[in-house]
């Protein structure tokens, strides 16, 4: 097996269990490894620090999947790692949906796996992972009998890979508009169409958050998608919700989920761009009890990081800007580029420029089948915040 010899200074790093490494911590490789394949890797005292698959297209030269000198990288591997990652998810309780496989949070770096009960979303993200596709089906196969396996690799960030974007069938062809249930309603979901993988897992806990905060409320939901979080506010009791999201489909989804909930009389949902609408209805003096934000990453780079504090803190403004005193906000951010301190900032200026008073209500990250690797900050992503605005 060839072998990539790391040079002295980041043995530390590589040793307290991240699994990248980077081109430029690389002294010599030894022999020539196909793209994709699986190399040794060994610190510069030559103990051994891994093996992991290769890409020299790639800024992280090699991604670990075992630090066991002795694991062997074949099929039986990602079977039993998958039944690993399922054995965590039942320990903590899912039966139905979760996301199975977290990528590096479950070892088993670029790839993602969400289970909608019956049917299985995946996306390998990186080259030396998409060549075990055909053995992390089989593995899901073998454990699960799935009425249906879909591919949602049209992801830009394979091309840094030299993958291409594709989506499609790994198992026989399916209906692949599917009904989920989720805190006792259910959801449309477009594993093919819909955004990502076709439904946010990663909130599933935060929704349940609202329960009591919105009873008897008027609430106004922006960034909707199809309207998990309002659909919840309308049977934790709310009088009236609104949702809003720019996107045409998403909308559509969204009056279709709350029909199906029975719902769809007092939670409804309009094409709207958030950041107009909000600041229209605050200079109109419209007041709710409840405001909920959950808008997208804004910035997927640390370049533009500025961009993204800038949206958040914009947008939260003119939330609070909206809330009866005594209110609540509900906000989440979710790219790992605003870590917890900063997005607290955010909130904090928000507040200030709003001239508000707020307290922090409940403060919590993604639901527990996203472990969180502490130090491996692109596994902690989520916040949601809720804050009384006095
Ligand atoms: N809360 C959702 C996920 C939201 S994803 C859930 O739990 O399922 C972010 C959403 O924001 C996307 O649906 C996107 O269409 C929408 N969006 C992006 N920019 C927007 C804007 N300026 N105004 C309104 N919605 C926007």
């Amino acid at each position: 097996m060839p072998i990539v010899h790391l040079k002295r200074k980041i043995a530390q790093r590589i040793a307290s269990g991240h699994p990248w490494i980077f081109a430029n911590e690389v002294e010599k490789i030894e022999g020539s490894p196909e793209p994709g394949s699986v190399v040794d890797v060994l610190f510069h005292d030559g103990k051994f620090a891994g093996k992991g698959y290769f890409n020299a297209q790639s800024q992280i030269i090699v991604r670990l999947l075992s630090q066991d000198r002795k694991a062997v990288i074949d099929e039986d591997f990602f079977y039993n790692k998958l039944k690993e990652c399922w054995a965590y998810r039942q320990q903590l309780g899912y039966v139905e949906n979760c996301r199975l496989v977290f990528g590096e949070a479950d070892g088993l770096p670029q790839l993602v796996i969400d289970k909608f009960n019956d049917y299985f979303v995946i996306q390998t993200l990186a080259l030396g992972i998409d060549k075990w596709k055909p053995a992390i089906v089989k593995a899901l196969q073998s454990i699960f009998s799935p009425k249906g396996i879909f591919e949602r690799n049209d992801v830009p960030v394979r091309e840094l890979e030299g993958l291409s974007q594709l989506k499609g069938f790994l198992s026989d062809p399916f209906d692949t508009s599917i009904i989920i249930r989720e805190n006792g309603l259910q959801f449309h979901v477009d594993i093919e169409n819909g955004q990502k993988t076709g439904y946010f897992l990663d909130q599933q806990d935060n929704r349940r958050a609202i329960r009591n905060i919105v009873n008897g409320a008027e609430v106004l939901g922006a960034f909707t998608y199809t309207g998990t979080f309002e659909i919840h506010a309308g049977h934790y009791g709310a009088k009236s919700v609104l949702g809003l999201d720019i996107s045409e489909n998403a909308v559509q989804q969204a009056n279709r989920n709350a029909a199906l909930n029975g719902l769809e009389k007092k939670v409804k949902f309009e094409v709207a761009n958030a950041f107009d609408v909000l600041k229209q209805w605050g200079k109109d003096g419209r007041q709710y009890d409840v405001v909920m934000l959950d808008p997208p990453a804004f910035t997927k780079s640390r370049a533009t990081l500025q961009k993204a504090i800038t949206g958040y803190k914009e947008i939260n403004l003119r939330g609070m800007k909206l809330i009866r005193p005594g209110g609540f906000l509900v906000t989440s951010s979710c790219t790992n580029l605003v870590q917890p301190d900063l997005f607290h900032q955010v909130i904090e200026m928000a507040a200030k420029d709003a001239r508000r008073k707020i307290r922090q209500v409940v403060f919590q990250s993604q639901s527990s089948d996203h472990p969180i690797i502490w130090h491996m900050e692109n596994t902690n992503y989520l916040k949601f915040l809720i804050v009384q605005v006095v």
